[in-house]
């Protein structure tokens, strides 16, 4: 029997004369997830109907969806006619299996061709009753039925279906402009950019790479959390930025209770030049508020203060268990976890201050020639796809 992925989409709905725009980006946005699995995908009826040429791949392509934002149901359906006996036996042979390990059951039914000869209750009850007398097991249970079978019959075909998945919902990525994320290897970041991408914004990521201090290895680290992340966002550009110098010359002119502020602001400093260079127009971080020293509301505001660009903190009300268990969610956790050295836990002093005051900050930048060592970590960068 033939089998289809139904996706429904809901957010984006809503969307009035845009709706059109958001379809199509979530049909791109799909293909690039079915990637290799060459789908055929149709739309009609705020559904969007994915066949494969090769039906064992369904279970692998559904569990793909379920990283594609914009999509809230993801349904397997068998394809049947239109026509009352072969939906009867039909839904019974292809349900056997899921049918035959459930002792209750009830059927819904959608009828969105009108013309069709039966009303949706129609349906119900004929299905039912079919059901009902090819499986004597089966009980029917309207309010809290282990299976529920939908019916839908629609302008070309019927597709009836039982197992439906959550997906992830969202806006599709790309539904909003670009934003640069600034990626550690920490447990934050990660979720803050699943976050953002999950509201539709594209993304690139920044990673301050302190060679030798940090080894290959913490890199290998980010770009495979960027790998993880680039699944909910079609592929990935990471820039590498060599951060030593700047840390080098701040430990050597700075007070060090103020290093880590210091460094916050050349981090941001340097990510609002990539997305300039990048035509990203926001900045992405995994900070939230007091959860170390440098992430007090005064701290927060002397970092906010270096960058015009307007900087998201998706993570920023949230808990560190509630953000563990969303990166657990999201599949990055076990990366984020692997203990290697990240280039602030190196540099960071023994009493960082709480309560930076602007002025003072900017006093000490004024030690060093900030503009030459932007620039330079800028030529620096090496970019990396990651997919
Ligand atoms: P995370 O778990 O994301 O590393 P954190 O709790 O360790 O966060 P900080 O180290 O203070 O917090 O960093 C705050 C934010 O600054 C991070 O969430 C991230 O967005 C950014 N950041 C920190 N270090 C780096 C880095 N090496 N490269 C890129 N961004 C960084
Ligand atoms: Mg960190």
């Amino acid at each position: 029997m033939e089998q289809a992925i139904l996706v429904k989409y809901g957010e984006i709905i809503l969307k009035g004369l845009n709706r059109p725009i958001f379809e199509d980006l979530l049909v791109k946005n799909i293909r690039a997830a079915l990637r290799g699995l060459n789908p055929e995908i149709t739309k009609a009826q705020a559904t969007t109907y994915i066949h494969l040429a090769d039906e064992s791949m369904i279970g692998d392509a559904m569990e793909r969806l379920t990283k594609v934002f914009g999509i809230v149901s993801i349904t397997r359906a068998y394809v049947l006619p239109k026509e009352m006996e072969a939906i009867k036996e039909g839904t019974a042979q292809c349900l056997a299996d899921v049918l035959a390990g459930a002792k209750t059951f009830k059927v819904e039914a959608k009828r969105s061709d009108k013309k069709f000869p039966l009303q949706s209750p129609d349906i119900c009850r004929e299905v039912g009753g079919y059901l009902c007398a090819k499986f004597p097991h089966l009980a029917v249970d309207v309010k809290a039925p282990e299976k529920t079978v939908l019916v839908e019959v629609r302008d070309t075909n019927t597709y009836v279906s039982c197992d439906k998945i959550k997906g992830p919902g969202g806006m599709p990525v790309g539904t909003n402009a670009k934003a640069i994320l600034l990626l550690s290897g920490g447990i934050d970041s990660p979720v803050a950019g699943y976050m953002a991408a999950k509201r539709g914004v594209a993304l690139e990521a920044v990673h301050f790479f302190s060679h030798p201090y940090t080894s290959d290895r913490a890199k290998e680290k980010v770009l495979e959390l960027a790998k993880i992340i680039s699944a909910y966002t079609g592929g990935m550009k990471v820039h590498i930025v060599p951060f030593t110098q700047i840390q080098l010359e701040l430990r050597k002119s700075c007070p060090e209770e103020q290093l880590t502020i210091l460094m916050r602001r050349f981090m941001m400093k340097i990510a609002e030049r990539v997305a300039v260079n990048n035509k990203a127009i926001a900045l992405v971080t995994g900070e939230s508020i007091g959860q170390v020293a440098s992430q007090t509301v005064e701290a927060l505001g002397v970092t906010n203060d270096a960058v015009s660009l307007p900087v998201f903190r998706p993570v920023i009300g949230m808990d560190k268990d509630e953000i563990v268990e969303r990166a657990r969610m999201i599949g990055t956790f076990e990366t984020s976890i692997l203990p290697y050295e990240d280039c602030c836990t190196i540099f960071t002093p023994k009493h960082p201050n709480t309560k930076p005051k602007l002025d003072k900050i900017k006093a000490s930048e004024q030690l060093l020639d900030g503009e030459m060592l932007i620039e330079e970590a800028v030529r620096g960068i090496e970019t990396i796809f990651v997919s």
